[in-house]
């Protein structure tokens, strides 16, 4: 018998806890925390990772026979911090490690090589190329010290558009370069990766591995290695490379750290925000939140003193902020019309002073959905329930939630009547209406129809900054980051889009959405100008966004959140119960809810505070064929919420009226889907 034990995490499987395995003597001093080793699991050989090791077992039934680890694959396939970190997440979003394990290392990941010699070729091209503003440098300054002499320290860098956040981050990253050590940037969506690599391609050449969704299996499998083993220390990626194996880690940006799609909406339902703030906790190291229009919840931090805010309130060179002029659509004759006389003229302006203009629409597709005059019924996706958007081009309808297609019918399924009318329209009817108004114009379409693959997204960039498009037109992939400095004219064609959502955030988005699709104009020498087309000029978060005045929304906001004890006041986690069956959904958060509410008496007769609010359908009450029903749970405090959805999810687990449905967890939710 062996005098070694390892606890493993099989990956890949659903099992809450680790397996005791045996450490052979021969690879006794290549077993540790953190390596990834060769185990069977019944009959079949597979990939486990290692949580500790132990010198002796703890009580196990008799039946179970502990066997020995085969082979190491490799011996520090996860840093230590990592290892503590994707604990955290297990428990924090009540996820099973072992499928996290299997988010965390790609694959067919063989052993590595020992830790090659780092890369380091910081160019010199652009440093004294550039001098700091007063408050760039005044930003680095209140940083740095953190950087030099690493201690947990979360920084938001409340920069507004245009403000040079970027070259704080690049300027920060060099002085970790400089020592060998590692830094690890998110941003938001590929889209804005796309730009950002180019500029830090630029700036540290090789040092750089990036890190996104469009990464085949083998480009995914060499990143890794390269940065697991200290070959690149500088990892730059969407939201999943927070979870890189980087070495030495001494920094962490976000970047747009507002930007829901750092929440992740299947299986581990995760924002990468918090998790880079926790892996900084656990490390020990500053974590740099940059954002025009920080999140409520980070803003509140900050009025808290958890956070430290540090202001860029200027342009860079006090080139001035962009104009917002509004145009009331209720008088420009009804919803017809897609462009306001103002709107139309000023293109045509921009265009023949040989300027480009950005025109943002947050909706795709043809025609947003088809009505029946006769009976009313509005076309819909047999699996989900969601209306279907006309998309011209190939002459089909689609569901923009999974997929679904199918050609226009000639007449209403309900009422047979050949009465089927267009209404409402997206992003393609707008390009045909530009290109209809101005012959000739060179017209760039950025949406998740015209952008099917990284090539098309890095031709549509090039386009617009080499000056080959006059307009670029889009969905919120437009709205964010890009720095194009021709671009003098935003047009914001329906600012409505998103005013009505059934979801207490839906304000925040908004405005940070329109605040930053506003601050893409005027970035070059030439001052910016904004035409915002709304029916609702005298909406506050309309308002807010017209007079750039993010803190005035913020501070309403905050009040009324502090009223209906809304998050940041208290937390918020959503149960979502999902069946094929209609009636097993609705019966299973009913059984749900009554079991929370049980248990939320004990909890409160232990003098602990928790809210159980619901069952209620979801928004979308169909998708995918699966009918959704969700119960929430709010508390005051984390713990509370850790303690006590903990003891319900034991409850389920046992309970056989459970089985029809499929119980999902999603904490700290960040929007309604
Ligand atoms: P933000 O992310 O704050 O919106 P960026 O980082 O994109 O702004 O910077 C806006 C533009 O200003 C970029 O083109 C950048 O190269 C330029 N820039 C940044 N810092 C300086 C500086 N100190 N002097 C001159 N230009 C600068
Ligand atoms: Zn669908």
């Amino acid at each position: 018998m062996a005098d070694l034990f390892a606890e493993v995490i099989i990956i890949g499987t659903a099992l809450n806890k680790g397996l005791h395995y045996s450490i052979p003597s021969r690879l006794a001093g290549e077993v540790r925390a953190g390596s990834t080793v060769s185990v069977e699991l019944g009959k079949k050989k597979t990939v486990g990772i290692v949580l500790c090791v132990v010198k002796c077992l703890p009580e196990l039934p008799a039946a179970v026979k502990i066997r020995p680890i085969l082979n190491v694959v490799d011996e520090a396939a996860v840093p230590p911090d990592l290892l503590e970190l994707c604990l955290w997440i297990s428990r924090y979003y009540f996820y099973p490690p072992g499928e996290l394990f299997s988010l965390v290392i790609p694959s067919g990941t063989g052993k590595l090589t020992k830790t090659g010699s780092a890369v380091r070729s910081v160019s010199e091209k652009r440093r004294p190329a550039l001098e700091l503003t007063g408050e760039q440098v005044a930003a680095i300054d209140e940083t740095a010290p953190f950087v030099d002499n690493p201690c947990f320290r979360p920084f938001v860098l409340y920069g507004v558009t245009g403000s040079g956040k970027t070259e704080v981050y690049l300027r920060l990253i060099e002085r970790v370069t400089q020592s060998g050590n590692g830094s690890l940037v998110l941003v938001p969506e590929i889209a804005i990766s796309a730009q950002m690599e180019s500029i830090f391609r630029e700036r540290f050449g090789d040092m750089l591995a990036v890190w996104h969704s469009a990464l085949s299996q083998k480009e995914r499998r060499q990143a890794w290695a390269d940065i697991r083993t200290g070959r690149k220390k500088i990892v730059l990626g969407a939201r999943s490379a927070v979870l890189a194996p980087v070495q030495d880690l001494r920094l962490l940006v976000v970047d747009e750290e507002q930007d829901t799609s750092y929440k992740q909406e299947d299986r581990l339902r995760y924002n990468a925000r918090d998790v880079a703030l926790m892996r900084g906790k656990i490390l020990g190291v500053p974590v740099i939140l940059g954002s025009a229009t920080p999140s409520i919840q980070t803003v509140y931090r900050c009025a808290e003193k958890r956070y430290r805010s540090i202001l860029l309130p200027n342009r860079v060179m006090y080139k001035p902020p962009p104009e917002f002029e509004v145009v009331d659509m209720k008088l420009e004759g009804g919803r017809k019309g897609i462009f306001s006389y103002k709107l139309r003229e000023a293109i045509g302006e921009t265009i023949r002073s040989g300027r480009q203009a950005l025109l943002f629409l947050n909706r795709r597709g043809y025609d947003r959905y088809y009505l029946c005059n006769a009976c009313g019924h509005a076309l819909q996706c047999a699996s989900c329930s969601v209306t279907l958007t006309y998309h011209k081009k190939d002459n089909r309808l689609r569901c923009h939630y999974c997929g679904w297609e199918t050609s226009l019918p000639e007449r209403c399924p309900v009422c047979a009547h050949a009465a089927l009318f267009a209404h409402g329209f997206g992003t393609e009817k707008v390009e045909k209406e530009v290109r209809r108004l101005f012959t000739g114009v060179r017209v760039v379409r950025m949406d998740r129809d015209t952008m099917n693959s990284r090539e098309r997204l890095l031709g549509a960039l090039d386009a617009v900054r080499s000056g080959k498009a006059d307009v670029l037109l889009g969905t919120q992939m437009v709205a964010k980051g890009h720095d194009f400095p021709n671009i003098t004219l935003v047009g914001i064609i329906d600012a409505d889009v998103g005013l009505q959502t059934p979801d207490f955030r839906a304000g925040e988005i908004l405005v940070q959405l329109l605040i930053q699709v506003a601050g893409r104009a005027g970035r070059g020498e030439d001052p910016g100008r904004v035409i915002l087309q709304t029916f609702n000029p005298s909406h506050f978060t309309i308002e807010s966004a017209l007079k750039l005045d993010y803190d005035g929304f913020c501070a309403e906001e905050l009040k009324s959140r502090e009223n209906l004890q809304y998050p940041p006041f208290t937390r918020l986690l959503k149960v979502l119960v999902t069946s094929g069956n209609e009636d097993s959904a609705r019966a299973g958060a009913h059984l749900l809810a009554a079991l929370c509410r049980e248990k939320a008496d004990s909890f409160r007769n232990a003098g602990r505070s928790v809210a159980v609010l619901g069952p209620s359908p979801s928004a979308y009450v169909k998708l995918k064929n699966r009918f959704r029903w969700q119960v929430y749970i709010k508390t005051w405090t984390s713990s509370d919420m850790q303690g006590f959805v903990e003891g319900v999810l034991e409850s389920v687990k046992g309970d056989p009226n459970f089985r029809s449905v499929q119980i999902t967890v999603d904490r700290d939710p960040a929007t309604e889907i």
